[in-house]
């Protein structure tokens, strides 16, 4: 029997996924001024977005626009190399520094991407012999990054504390107790002055990966770890990303002197790779700023969760356990996931339904995501169509639990 082409076997591979409900798709997305800043165009149709990661609405502020567009003017559109190289530019620097001053840590990295950040500050820091003590439901970046480092990995019940403790005993070499801030598909938060207890007791470094936590929580924005009352130098690693809540593009991972500088000699995807525009970093500065300046953005993100929360239980809808703007509405199967955001769609609204791999089997769910730059009509559009979905009412059953933290592995896109 001869193999088959490779053609025909992902043809195969491809049928099976959608078969069952897994097949991910785009959507092809315009956005132009004559639509709300939550606005997007679909496929010509105008639609309300509840799927994106622009918390604080400066993904389309026109000052970060402007600071874009005039820094392009000034320096160009590329920044020509790596940052080892031509690619560091005076505006790169700068915004690191104030990254630095922003989370009160002596130094910040920026990096192209938040996923090329957790594998530098992993892959810098752990090698082999070393051990990973990380949340079974970190980030997909965190988990490759602590698979690529070549440490003895191991993974606790998710935001459990005293497991994370269990995990961390009796091994030699470097050890590492690593967490998402505020869980990206949850939108709980981990349990961040028990982790730095328990990591200070059992003598691990303590990472932190605060891409959904910073700008967004704590005082003045200073993310989660600020929120529980850690002090820097409490956290030997802390990853920000930039193309969340501040609105741009890229991340960054704050730590002590010897922390970055090690990252920057020993980080491959921190050397061999080009730097970013430095347009983007300009328009980050400014992003920065207004995210630490403009307060009401907060409350206002506030105000929305607490009004949308309240209606959705009034409404019997399966809720996480989050007080965060990521609010997931469970579904059950994956199939039930992909109906309710249909339905929505029809409705012009986008919520994005998540799938296993990146949540457990059984936890489907539409992960709402709410932004300072939503109204209160807004709101209470998604909270009419989502109440008339009997998929999402009622009680939550044993298997579809958003925190129960049973994944096997959320390694996968969304
Ligand atoms: C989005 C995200 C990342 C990846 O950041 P990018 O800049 O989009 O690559 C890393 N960690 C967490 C927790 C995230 O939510």
């Amino acid at each position: 029997m001869s193999t088959p082409p490779l053609a025909e076997t992902l043809a195969a591979g491809l049928e099976e996924r959608a078969a069952a409900g897994l097949y991910r798709r785009r959507r092809v997305t315009a956005w132009h001024a004559g639509l709300g800043p939550a606005e997007l165009e679909v496929d010509g149709r105008r639609c309300l977005a509840f799927c994106s990661n622009d918390y604080l609405g400066l993904a389309r502020d026109p000052r970060v626009g402007a600071a874009m567009a005039a820094a392009a003017k000034a320096w160009g559109a590329g920044s020509g190399a790596a940052h080892l190289v031509t690619g560091h530019t005076t505006e790169h620097h700068a915004l690191e520094e104030e990254l630095a001053a922003f989370t009160g840590f002596p130094r910040a990295l920026l990096f192209s991407t938040g996923y090329m950040a957790n594998l530098g500050l992993l892959c810098a820091l752990a090698g082999r012999g070393d051990l990973v003590v990380e949340d079974r439901l970190n980030h997909a970046s965190l988990l490759d990054a602590s698979r690529l480092s070549g440490a003895t990995v191991r993974r606790y019940r998710h935001a459990d504390a005293e497991a994370a403790a269990g995990r961390l005993a009796g091994t030699g070499g470097r050890r590492f107790l690593v967490t998402d801030g505020v869980f990206s598909m949850d939108g709980d938060r981990a349990p961040l002055a028990a982790l730095a207890r328990v990591a200070g007791e059992a003598g691990a470094a303590l990472l932190v990966d605060d891409a959904h936590g910073l700008g967004v929580i704590g005082p003045g924005g200073r993310g989660s770890c600020a929120a529980a009352g850690l002090e820097p130098n409490m956290i030997t690693g802390l990853v920000g990303t930039l193309g969340k809540a501040f609105g741009t593009f890229g991340a960054f991972v704050a730590g002590d002197e010897a922390v970055v500088e090690t990252i920057i000699q020993r980080a491959r995807s921190y050397i061999y790779t080009t730097a970013p525009p430095p347009a983007v970093a300009a328009a980050t500065r400014v992003s920065l700023a207004i995210a630490a300046e403009e307060s009401w953005r907060r409350e206002r993100l506030d105000m929305l969760v607490t009004r949308f929360r309240a209606s959705a239980e009034t409404a019997d809808l399966r809720l996480g356990a989050s007080t965060s703007p990521i609010q997931p509405v469970l579904a059950g199967d994956a199939r039930a996931a992909l109906d309710a955001a249909d339905a929505l769609f029809d409705a012009g609204l986008w919520v994005t339904p998540i799938r296993p791999p990146t949540v457990p089997a059984g936890s489907a769910r539409l992960r709402v995501t709410l932004s300072a730059v939503h109204t209160e009509d807004d709101i209470d559009r998604l909270l009419e169509v989502l109440a008339g979905l009997p998929a999402l009412r009622g009680a939550v059953s044993s298997d579809t639990n958003a925190n129960a933290g049973t994944a096997a592995d959320s390694g996968a896109v969304p």
